[in-house]
């Protein structure tokens, strides 16, 4: 699950594993080669709309229907702010302006690394209409759920945050 790498692209052959530093990396036997893979940045962002928080509801797997806060992959050569700003105009429709960087999320072997930031709407329009139940406002102090790893611990970093700055 980790490792995105099953097959050598130059041969074609299955790939074994070799246990370098403690870590089991995809091997090649027949060309010799190492097969590393990189960790996947993803953006979170906590977004101020009308003195609220904005929540989206997941339409896909892992966490569908849950309510989480909008985020999305980096990609390659991608500024890590303007993945932000656009992850949440595809998601809300909101225009934002980036306000804080909130922190860096990361487990043991888990692929994924997560920057969060906060932010505020400065235009857009929240979406509304066929996808009326997949954005929703919030009270800023009033989550309780938290489907990802790492949500709850952002979320409590954020309001620490917000009291240090009120
Ligand atoms: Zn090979």
């Amino acid at each position: 699950m980790l490792d995105i790498f099953k097959y050598c692209y130059q041969c074609g052959k299955s790939l074994s594993y070799k246990n370098i530093d403690n870590n089991n990396i995809p091997y090649c036997d027949k060309c010799e080669r190492f097969f590393y893979s990189d960790p996947k940045l993803v953006v979170v962002v906590l977004v101020e709309h009308n003195s609220k928080l904005v929540l989206i509801k997941r339409s896909f797997e892992p966490a569908m229907g849950k309510w989480c806060f909008p985020s999305g992959y980096v990609n390659k050569g991608e500024k890590v702010e303007k993945a932000a700003i656009r992850e949440v105009k595809e998601e809300t429709g909101l225009d934002i302006k980036i306000n804080q960087f909130i922190g860096l999320y990361s487990s043991d072997n888990n692929p994924v690394i997560i920057a969060a930031f906060s932010a505020k709407s400065i235009g857009g329009k929240l979406y509304s209409g066929y996808e009326t139940d997949a954005v929703d406002l919030i009270e800023i102090d009033s989550l309780s759920e938290f489907p990802f790893e790492f949500d709850e611990k952002i979320y409590n970093d954020y309001l620490n945050i917000i009291r240090l700055n009120n």
